[in-house]
């Protein structure tokens, strides 16, 4: 059934294009401005194929093992991002697959990506995830702890900090999100004007919400099942 996969998965493409446009339009946004993030998780290599030949060039995996086994199938101008819990034995092998890495969740964390990547000459580029709702199930720095461990944060050479990355209570009605997503462009606006550092993007929204969190400020959007199908 390979065709009708690739014909499917070209189509969800497109429509996700024109929704996360029409989105940008109504927060009178550039399109250009927010990147979308194909999480290819579970799915197998030859459906990531047939998004790079619908011209996606950035996918999103959520375990380091899958995106070992995956990347060399494909072509290397692919962007390979990491998205999600990240453990620290596991960071080389990440830095060896993934530019950037959503889920830095801890100081400790950093430490240790920027400890690797010094080793290994590379500057990955980072989101430092918040967990604003305080869920104790989900990972992430609380705010509180934001402010606190920014500064030392900061002076991670070798980590580009591209901003802040959310991922909210789960609710089926997505307007329930609107706030969370809200509420972290808010707290990424504070902390530029108290650090006076840029901290141009923020990573919220996936399948179920990404065109609200584009109307709220989103610079990268995470979607997965919305372009390869439901995970089951
Ligand atoms: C799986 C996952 C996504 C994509 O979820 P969909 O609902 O399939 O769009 C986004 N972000 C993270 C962190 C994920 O683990």
């Amino acid at each position: 059934m390979a065709d009708s996969d690739s014909i499917r998965i070209q189509a969800n493409l497109e429509t996700v294009r024109a929704t996360l446009a029409a989105a940008a339009a109504r927060a009178q946004r550039d399109p250009e401005e927010i990147t979308l993030v194909a999480v290819s998780k579970t799915w197998p290599a030859e459906w990531v194929r047939f998004a790079v030949d619908a011209g996606q060039r950035v996918f999103g995996e959520n375990k380091v093992q899958e995106g070992e086994a995956k990347a060399p199938l494909l072509p290397s101008f692919l962007d390979w991002h990491h998205i999600g819990n990240l453990q620290k034995n596991k960071v080389r092998k990440a830095l060896a697959v993934f530019s950037t890495i959503h889920g830095v969740d801890s100081l400790e964390l950093a430490r240790q990506i920027d400890r690797v990547a010094a080793e290994e000459g590379l500057e990955p580029s980072v989101y430092l995830q918040v967990n604003l709702a305080r869920e104790a199930s989900k990972h992430g720095f609380t705010d509180e702890q934001l402010r606190q461990d920014l500064e030392a944060l900061l002076g991670l050479s070798r980590l580009r900090i591209q901003g802040l990355m959310i991922i909210p209570p789960f609710t089926e009605d997505a307007e329930a999100a609107r706030p969370m997503f809200a509420a972290l462009r808010a707290l990424r606006d504070e902390l530029i004007d108290r650090f006076g550092v840029p901290l141009p993007g923020l990573s919220m929204g996936m399948s179920h919400d990404y065109p609200i969190a584009i109307e709220e400020g989103a610079t990268l959007v995470r979607v997965g099942s919305a372009i390869f199908g439901s995970r089951g």
